[in-house]
């Protein structure tokens, strides 16, 4: 559901709904802060999901809505509070387990100390000892107490893979939910701010290592007027394919991105400009090549195609004024007609 309501929130109805946000929740009183903006955009986009149902009831029950209120809904219901109550359940796990095991660790301890003891007891008693008998009775006392402390050994052993495998699971669940939250819903591929991070690290690499870094950003052509005709739910199934042939094409090291509601963007370290222009070129013909196939209805939709623009990183140059310049070379293959990709050092020679 959240991932629909991100494609409502950019479609057709979005400024609609956002008018009926403000409207509901001037109506109910409530201030139009970020926070229960964010809120009540979510219960009007979905009041039979939890979080409108969990609305719907604070309103038929005349509660006031707080600033408490708000937060509380937020980190029940909105998807970042989710993260963190999952990120804050790992902790509480981890802490359980942390001490269970420090407490069958120190319990071993004692009971090593006391085996100790019982060893030093035995060699004096064993040097005044004198008959049979009472050589039997300290053999016996050591040989239980032996097994007493084998027996605790094993406790602690089996506590210890418990524990292990506890915290494999976590970190196998926690791993999961880094993986949902740096991926774009719709399309699987990464989304804006695992983008945004691969960007920053990928100038990091190129300024210290030196090596060649290309950023290209990609645009579908005229996807407003796809949507009006063919309807949203096809612009999203339009969106997937064209994210698939691009994740395609973008095998690491290269990175493909979801970057906005139609926009993309790849990046390419260590890649000369033939070998990105190639790549970018066989998405552009492919894509443009292909006439699509409404899946519901099959109803012959034609191709879509889509502009690019690309940009070499220069010595020194931050991630923004990267984008910058692939922006604008994106923007000359609009204004060019679409349907083709520019290069930015291109743009620049022409200039
Ligand atoms: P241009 O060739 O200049 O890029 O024209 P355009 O119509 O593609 O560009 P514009 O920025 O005017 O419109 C982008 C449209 O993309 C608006 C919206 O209908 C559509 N869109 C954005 N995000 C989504 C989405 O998640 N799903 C669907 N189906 N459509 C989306
Ligand atoms: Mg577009
Ligand atoms: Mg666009």
């Amino acid at each position: 559901m959240a991932a629909e309501l991100e494609t409502t929130l950019r479609g057709p109805e979005a400024y609609g709904l956002a008018r009926r946000v403000i409207e509901a929740m001037e109506a109910a009183g409530v201030w139009p802060t970020p926070l229960n903006f964010e809120i009540w955009v979510h219960y009007l986009g979905d009041p039979e999901g939890p979080l409108g149902r969990e609305i719907t009831r604070i309103l038929a029950a005349s509660e006031p809505f707080t600033e408490a209120t708000a937060d509380m809904l937020a980190a029940e219901y909105l998807p970042r509070g989710r993260l963190t109550e999952e990120i804050r359940d790992a902790g509480r796990v981890l802490d359980r387990e942390l001490s269970s095991v420090s407490e069958a660790i120190s319990k071993a301890h004692q009971s090593q100390a006391a085996y100790g003891q019982t060893l030093d007891k035995a060699a004096t008693s064993i040097e005044t000892a004198g008959d049979g008998a009472g050589l039997r009775a300290i053999v016996s006392g050591l040989t239980s107490a032996t097994r007493k402390v084998q027996r605790e050994n094993e406790t602690l052993e089996k506590r210890l893979d418990a524990s292990t495998r506890e915290v494999a699971r976590l970190r196998e669940h926690l791993e999961q939910v880094r993986r949902d939250a740096m991926t774009d819903a719709l399309t699987n591929l990464a989304n804006r701010k695992a983008f945004d991070e691969h960007l920053d690290a990928a100038c990091a690499q190129a300024e210290t290592g030196g090596g060649a870094l290309t950023l290209a950003v990609l645009d579908i052509d005229h996807f407003k007027r796809f949507n009006d005709t063919w309807g949203h739910q096809t612009g999203d199934q339009v969106l997937r394919y064209v994210a698939s042939v691009m994740g395609r094409v973008a095998k690491a090291p290269r990175i493909a991105a979801r970057y906005g509601g139609e926009e993309f963007a790849m990046i390419f370290p260590k890649e000369n400009v033939v070998q990105v222009e190639a790549a970018l070129e066989s998405i552009r013909k492919e894509i443009a090549s292909r006439s699509l196939r409404r899946r519901s209805t099959d109803d012959e939709l034609g191709a879509v195609t889509l502009s690019a623009g690309f940009a070499q990183r220069r010595p020194g140059e931050t991630a923004s004024a990267l984008l910058d310049r692939a922006d604008a070379a994106l923007y000359a293959s609009k204004h060019a007609g679409r349907n083709r990709i520019t290069s930015a050092e291109c743009l620049d020679e022409a200039a």
